[in-house]
């Protein structure tokens, strides 16, 4: 029964939450929003309350951007933005702008995300597949002295990590010269990155970086000002570079939170200890499914994502009870997505070790009961 308002909450605790998106936050993150939530900064109202064009939100921005900037050690030259539509409208918004009309762009295909882009941009311009992960089943990334690249491309687009197959690339592409661009969704913040080594990146802020409803795009300036005729103004990246990202209402409230997530990494290390903390949980997770003869992974090791780590279970017909006991024993959202099945855990920043070893001590328990 929902709650009426005013009601007290009934005594409930966090549980590790291995959803692929929306994900799971940072507590303390939480608890800083909660605490600020009713009367932020003294204003006597919510930041959700405030303009975005007032001198206290503008620095909520400007942090947010610097602080972004100093984790990823953005170069100066390359513009932060802070968009909406999630990543699916930069699928769009890439073509769109860097895209002129009848050019040719090439995509590398490694799964659905991949999928999705490349249908997108066929809207827009002619999109050649330079290389498929099809003939390996989407389990590994076809090495680049294999691909086809068309001679002329106005962009190389790849999908540097593939969040339902669980596929991440394990080289950056070399591109000779054409723009580099790469959806980063569940990625981006998970290590250190050479942002310029590339034209463009970009992440729904919902896996790594935040709530939903924010879109990080990291563009090199050198590229702005290409986009076609008849593109809208708030998918135009030099309208929005050229405005702060505000040239209309921006997701304030979750422009708030992905910057306490910055704060938050800041203080926890930066990237570096990120990739330690990351890597640490995945070998763990990994090395557990590969010695334990019941789970399997599909997925060539090179290729093995950090972030979101798919695994079977033996028999189908165990996936339902142990995506339920799992959850009575406070370990959430481990169905896989719907279009595969099986189940899939996405170790995020926010996921301690401990999280990954609860999960590995309940995977290991439900193995010796239905081994
Ligand atoms: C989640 C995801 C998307 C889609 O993001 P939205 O913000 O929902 O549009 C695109 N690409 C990848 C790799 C993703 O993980």
């Amino acid at each position: 029964m929902a709650r009426q308002f005013g009601e007290r909450p009934p005594v409930s605790m966090r549980v590790y939450n291995f959803a692929a998106g929306p994900a799971t936050l940072p507590l303390p993150v939480l608890e800083r929003a909660r605490d600020e939530l009713t009367d932020w900064q003294s204003s006597g109202m919510s930041v959700m309350e405030v303009s975005h064009r007032g001198r206290a939100f503008a620095r909520v921005a400007t942090d947010a951007e610097a602080d972004l900037r100093e984790l990823l050690a953005v170069p100066a030259s390359h513009k932060v933005l802070f968009l909406q539509g999630g990543a699916t409208l930069q699928f769009s918004a890439i073509p769109l702008n860097l895209a002129p009309p009848g050019c040719t762009v090439d995509y590398v295909c490694t799964g659905a995300w991949s999928k999705k882009a490349i249908a997108d941009a066929a809207a827009f311009a002619t999109v050649h597949v330079a290389a498929d992960a099809k003939a390996s089943g989407y389990f590994d990334v076809p090495e680049q002295a294999l691909w086809q690249r068309s001679p002329q491309a106005a962009y190389l687009h790849y999908t540097a990590n593939e969040t339902i197959g669980g596929v991440e690339f394990p080289f950056v592409p070399d591109s000779d010269g054409v723009p580099l661009i790469a959806d980063m969704s569940s990625t981006l913040l998970s290590r250190p990155l050479d942002v310029g080594r590339y034209g463009l990146i970009y992440a729904g802020a919902q896996k790594n970086i935040g709530p939903a409803g924010l879109t990080v795009v990291i563009v090199r300036e050198s590229l702005l000002g290409r986009a076609r005729q008849g593109t809208p103004a708030v998918l135009d990246y030099r309208a929005q570079a050229a405005e702060g990202s505000m040239l209309n209402t921006p997701p304030t409230f979750a422009w708030y939170l992905a910057g306490l997530v910055f704060k938050w990494l800041k203080a926890e290390g930066g990237l570096e200890a990120a990739a330690l903390r990351n890597r640490a949980k995945a070998e763990a997770l990994y090395g557990y499914i590969d010695g334990s003869g019941f789970y399997s992974n599909p997925v060539a090791r090179a290729c093995r994502s950090w972030m979101n780590v798919p695994f079977r279970l033996p028999r189908a017909e165990l996936e339902q009870p142990f995506a339920s006991e799992a959850a009575r024993a406070g370990l959430a959202n481990l169905e896989g997505h719907r279009s595969v099945g099986g189940m899939r855990a996405s170790l995020y920043n926010a996921m301690p070790l401990a999280g990954v070893l609860a999960l590995i001590a309940f995977m290991r328990d439900f193995a010796a009961r239905h081994g």
